[in-house]
């Protein structure tokens, strides 16, 4: 038997409310692939804090191309050529992934460092497709499933099998069938809750509960918070603080 392991680099939404940084996290399963879930712009400091190396990381999975789960690929990239590795690094995001970050090295002036890394690198991108029941990336086996964030936007959650648990992520996501896909078939669920009130493009209390109510199977784990969220607003679901590490068993 082996569980899952939840470390929070943050849990903030886009606007990083008071002691959130914004949400990223680390999964891993015992005798698995580890796994940063959203290079968000402190996920680097954070990691380091947490006490996690680059060099550990087998993959990273970005849900949607918005600069608070994105923006932090610049300085890991850095860090991930300056440690080096033996192992390629799997990088799973939305159709157009691999452009997508190199015209973010390409806006910062720092093409130097992506043709560095890129060359002495095995850096690997692998891209959702829901029409595929199953993928893998290295040793990373997971489902892409799209969910409604933003109308510009191709925005995806995910089912990773780590461990022997599927632990579901919702990406940005308002409540839509891509979301109740992902409850239903998650074990453990991370998903994102921006307010207190009704959002069009989000996750807000009284759909959170909703959800609940409708999936009492699996754990569900709140994060992309919003300053208004309180953990008494949801019950039955873990609202975690930056920094918490959180076991599955
Ligand atoms: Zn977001
Ligand atoms: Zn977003």
């Amino acid at each position: 038997m082996s569980g899952v392991t939840l470390t929070w680099l943050g849990t903030g939404n886009f606007l990083v409310p008071p002691a959130r940084y914004w949400n990223s996290f680390i999964a891993e399963g015992v005798g698995g692939p580890t796994v940063l879930v959203e290079p968000s712009p402190t996920a680097l400091p954070n990691l380091r804090r947490a006490g996690h190396a680059v060099e550990h990381l087998d993959a990273i999975v970005i849900s949607h191309f918005h600069p608070d789960h994105t923006f932090g690929w610049p300085f890991l990239l850095l860090e991930i050529l300056q440690r080096g590795r033996r192992s390629p690094l799997h990088v799973i995001g939305p159709p157009g992934v691999a452009g997508f970050l190199e015209e973010m090295m390409r806006f910062g002036s720092t093409m130097d460092i992506h043709e560095g890394a890129h060359r002495k690198l095995d850096i690997r991108y692998t891209e959702a497709d829901e029409s595929q029941p199953s993928q893998a990336a290295g040793e990373l086996v997971f489902r892409a499933v799209k969910v409604e964030h933003v109308p510009e936007l191709e925005c995806y959650g995910y089912l990773l099998e780590l461990g022997d648990m599927t632990l579901g992520y919702s990406g940005d996501t308002k409540p839509c069938q891509g979301l109740d896909e992902l409850a239903g078939a998650s074990d453990v669920l991370v998903l994102e809750c921006n307010g207190v009130h009704e959002s069009h493009s989000h996750m807000h209390v009284d759909a959170v509960r909703s959800l609940r109510q409708r999936y009492p199977n699996p754990k569900m784990i709140v994060s992309h918070l919003g300053a208004d969220v309180e953990a008494e607003m949801l019950p039955g679901v873990v609202m975690p603080d930056d920094f918490a590490k959180l076991d599955f068993p």
